[in-house]
């Protein structure tokens, strides 16, 4: 059953959850002979880590930072606050950053320089989603679940006015769900 809001789905349950055990497997091979602490940014990212984390067969250690854009809530300011940082120190550790989407790829740029001054052994990015054709600035992600058209998409963590994260695949809104 597709929900009522939904205008169209992008990504299946069946195509999220295959790519992301590619997506396990890649990582695991890559990890080989280490463990990986993985970062997710709260809140789209979570329920993408839980079955990432699940795909993973090298040891897995899970942290998460919140964090809010300052300015207006629709465009990406690049000015980042943190709300919440991590609760683990990843001085020397192998961290990988899972996101939602990558847009403007502004608020990534800005976590992943600030990760950096951590001096971690190595530090990469997956996202599942990828919107290639928005990025205003140059990011190495070395895992991309799919890049995905410029359409605004909800589901699989991913909300709009915090409604639609628990849907189990990715879809478009139906306008009227947005206006009024
Ligand atoms: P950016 O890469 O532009 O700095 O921002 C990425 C963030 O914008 C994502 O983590 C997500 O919160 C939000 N975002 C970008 N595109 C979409 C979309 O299509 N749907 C939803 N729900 N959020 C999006």
């Amino acid at each position: 059953m597709i929900h009522p809001d939904i205008e169209s789905v992008l990504l299946s349950e069946e195509e999220v959850q295959s790519r992301i055990r590619e997506l396990g497997a890649e990582i695991s091979r890559d990890y080989e002979g280490r463990s990986v602490l993985l970062v997710a940014v709260l809140r789209g990212a979570a329920l993408f880590i839980a079955d990432l984390a699940r795909d993973i067969t090298v040891p897995v250690e899970l942290d998460f930072m919140a964090v809010s854009s300052y300015g207006s809530s629709t465009k990406s300011s690049g000015v980042v606050r943190i709300l919440k940082d991590l609760d683990e120190q990843i001085e020397d550790r192998d961290v990988l950053v899972v996101e939602d989407i990558l847009d403007t790829g502004l608020t990534l740029k800005y976590l992943l320089k600030n990760l950096a001054s951590r001096k971690p052994a190595s530090l990469e990015v997956v996202t599942l989603l990828s919107k290639e054709g928005k990025r205003r600035v140059p990011i190495t992600c070395k895992y991309v679940g799919f890049d995905v058209p410029d359409e605004f998409v909800v589901g699989y963590g991913l909300d709009f006015a915090e409604k639609y994260r628990n849907l189990p695949y990715i879809g478009v809104l139906k306008p009227s769900a947005y206006q009024d």
